[in-house]
């Protein structure tokens, strides 16, 4: 969620609980349902940034009634090729088809903003296609209080796909992944504690949560972090 006094971003929309029933992930809590618990409603979401469309980032769109949706061309090619008959979790494995339904719907309705390469959102909210993990993975680079601040999402899940140069095990070009990982640190001025990787439970450890009921759900990424892990 990145939000200011003018508008109210959402990068990503978590998985539905049914796709996660089915692909023996249990649900935890509803990523939607607990935008609530920052002081936000779904129809304040007028714009959402989807990184990449794996079902695990993608699901919930149909949600969102007031938003327009802002994605790359080349995930949008990709999710309707035929490589979408693979069931390689690299391919069509990690994508749920209903949720490319909704998407279509959505593009027919005029609400999908379609990208290529780079874009500005809106000031101090930019968008960079990666690829590697899939062919039109985006990263969110967003202006904060202290300094710019990657939502690296996928790009590296972990810190130490970074750290080390180790790819991600899930991607489509290894050398867009690896070549991505440059242009990740230049994004955030060379500053690990300004990258936050997509699936690294670190993240909530390292920064503050907005108050102490919750703990261990929300964290603040604008803010310095608490410690820097060796
Ligand atoms: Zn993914």
């Amino acid at each position: 969620m990145i939000a200011n006094d003018e508008r109210v971003v959402l990068v990503d929309t978590g998985f539905r609980a049914e796709t996660g029933l089915r692909r023996g992930r249990a649900m935890l809590r509803c990523p939607i349902d607990s935008l609530s618990l920052c002081g936000f409603d779904v129809r304040q979401v007028r714009d959402v940034i989807l990184t990449h469309l794996h079902y695990d980032h993608a699901g919930n769109m149909g949600r969102f009634d007031a938003a327009h949706f802002h994605l790359q061309r080349r995930e949008i090619e990709f999710v309707t090729s035929a490589m979408m008959s693979s069931t390689n979790p690299n391919l069509g494995g990690s994508v749920e088809a209903s949720d490319i339904h909704t998407l279509l719907d959505l593009i027919f309705a005029g609400r999908v903003n379609i990208l290529d390469g780079y874009a500005t959102l809106a000031p101090g909210i930019e968008l960079q296609r990666i690829g590697g993990h899939t062919p039109g993975q985006q990263l969110v680079r967003v202006r904060t209080a202290r300094g710019w601040v990657v939502l690296a999402n996928d790009t590296c899940h972990y810190e130490k796909n970074l750290a080390d140069r180790h790819p991600v095990s899930a991607f489509v070009d290894l050398r867009e992944m690896i070549a991505g990982f440059d242009t990740i640190m230049r994004l955030a001025d060379g500053d690990m504690s300004r990258i936050i990787p997509g699936h690294d439970p670190i993240v909530m450890r390292r920064f503050p949560s907005p108050r102490p009921s919750l703990n261990d759900i929300v964290v603040r990424v604008d803010l310095p972090p608490l410690h820097i892990a060796p």
